[in-house]
């Protein structure tokens, strides 16, 4: 828009000098400036021209990512695979396909840096996408629509091949400035994020594979910002999801007694309460992010002994269960949680017991918080902060992700990793209907990466001298 509204008024500036010139019957000096004048707009419209060629050519690069259906519940990554490894002959970037569960690939392109014994800079982005409900969708889920707002409307246009498109997009453009790293940049695309990362992230980032990347610092997903600023996270909540079981002597409807099971699960269901408002009391009133506290929600209960219509109304039944998705922030400590646990809320003397349908570690494996270090012992979080301004974004301070990614596997192997989704002025509708990304803030995203990747993949140290100093963690 822009760029037309540019054209225009250069336009109308030569037409209004020409004309005057005429008038006035000038000199043939003044002639020759117009003449000059004409060229150099010539060549501004032609390089302006350029630009707008390069820029719809991204646009629909990216359309034709989001039009390949890596959907679940059964996607089909070889047509991503198959694309993207077309984008990086394009590019000229060395590509190695991994797998490691039997048709989930794993490809890394390499762009190698001019100090190879460097550790190197890993872009990841993973290529699933979960399910849509097509008809509750304003255009199809997979057509990658473009309308005439600009916005894009596909599964994946936020939740995140846009960000692995932006990375290859920019390498492309710095590629064709000249621009050569000092460090090795790869980018990796991996399969099954959506689903948990099993057969994806979880078996790529503790394997030899991996190792052999020698990765100092890792950028994954965040989150659409509604407004200017950019969001970014370095660490997220651990998910714990809890099953609390209780069993106790089944009974007449009518009769009252202690111990039944439904009593017992009853209690544990009121000091889970109990602990869930005194959480939720810390965002609400301003003492906490949302990020920063241990959220606990029942998400089934089952108990009853059921009938064709509904349930038997005069049994007391002998066995109850309730499930909760519990996460744990990265400070949180996880013995005393599992004390509570198994003190308060399913001790065994109210015949309770419980199991964990997943508990993901709080501490890495140095025993540490998974946490990566915003403050100036982590130069990759200053480099960070400062090629998002100098690409003129802005970013706010940084936050725990509520859900996971795959970031944290990598946090948990003591690596920095920032979650990052360049996606100012958007609302946040991943896993949504009708996901959608407009086509300028895709475009400044590009900008966006163009910094990093020459910031990042530029700096020399101080893991040139010593490589452990970059994988400081708090
Ligand atoms: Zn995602």
């Amino acid at each position: 828009m822009i760029r037309e509204r540019l054209h225009c008024e250069l336009l109308l500036a030569m037409v209004m000098a020409m004309a005057m010139a005429m008038v006035e019957k000038t000199s043939s000096s003044l002639l020759l400036l117009l003449l000059f004048d004409l060229f150099l707009s010539i060549c501004l419209f032609a390089k302006l021209d350029a630009s707008v060629d390069a820029d719809n050519a991204a646009v629909e690069r990216f359309r034709s990512y989001l039009v390949i259906p890596s959907v679940h519940p059964n996607p089909n990554y070889a047509p991503a695979v198959e694309f993207l490894l077309s984008q990086a002959q394009d590019i000229g970037l060395d590509a190695q396909t991994f797998e490691f569960a039997e048709n989930k690939p794993v490809l890394v392109l390499t762009w190698k840096g001019k100090n190879p014994l460097l550790p190197s800079v890993l872009l990841n982005s993973h290529m699933d996408v979960v399910p849509a409900e097509k008809e509750k969708w304003k255009h199809d889920p997979f057509a990658a629509v473009l309308d005439e707002k600009g916005d894009i409307y596909a599964r994946g246009s936020q939740d995140m091949k846009c960000v692995g498109m932006q990375y290859l997009e920019a390498v492309r453009r710095l590629k064709a400035k000249g621009f050569k790293p000092l460090r090795t940049l790869h980018i990796s695309f991996v399969p099954e994020e959506e689903v948990g990362g099993v057969n994806g992230a979880e078996k790529f980032v503790p394997s030899e594979e991996f190792k052999a990347l020698n990765v100092a610092v890792v950028l994954d997903e965040g989150l659409a910002s509604p407004n200017e600023t950019y969001r970014v996270f370095n660490g997220e909540r651990s998910p714990w999801w809890l099953v609390i079981r209780a069993t106790g002597a089944p009974g007449h409807g009518s009769k009252l007694y202690d111990n039944s099971a439904l009593e017992n699960l009853i209690k544990s269901l009121d000091l889970i309460s109990s602990y869930r408002a005194s959480q939720f009391d810390l965002i609400k009133e301003g003492l906490a992010a949302e990020g920063e506290v241990v959220s606990v929600n029942p998400v089934f209960l089952k108990a009853g002994t059921p009938t064709p219509t509904g349930f038997v109304m005069n049994v007391q039944p002998s066995e109850a269960e309730a499930g909760f998705d519990i996460r744990l922030p990265p400070l949180a400590d996880p013995v005393a949680f599992d004390k509570l646990i198994a003190e308060e809320w399913a001790p065994a003397s109210r015949n309770l017991s419980f199991t964990f349908k997943q508990k993901v570690t709080v501490r890495n494996k140095k025993g540490l918080p998974c946490l990566t270090a915003t403050d100036s012992s982590n130069p990759w979080w200053l480099l960070l902060k400062d090629s998002i301004t100098k690409a003129g974004g802005s970013i706010g301070q940084p936050e725990i992700f509520l859900a996971a990614t795959d970031a944290r596997f990598v946090r948990d192997e003591g690596i920095p990793a920032f979650g990052f989704s360049p996606m100012a002025n958007t609302p946040i509708l991943l896993h949504d209907h009708n996901e959608f990304l407009n086509v300028r803030e895709y475009l400044k995203g590009i900008d966006v990466y163009c910094e990093i990747i020459e910031t990042f993949s530029s700096y020399g140290g101080p893991d040139d001298q010593s490589k452990t100093s970059s994988h400081t963690e708090l």
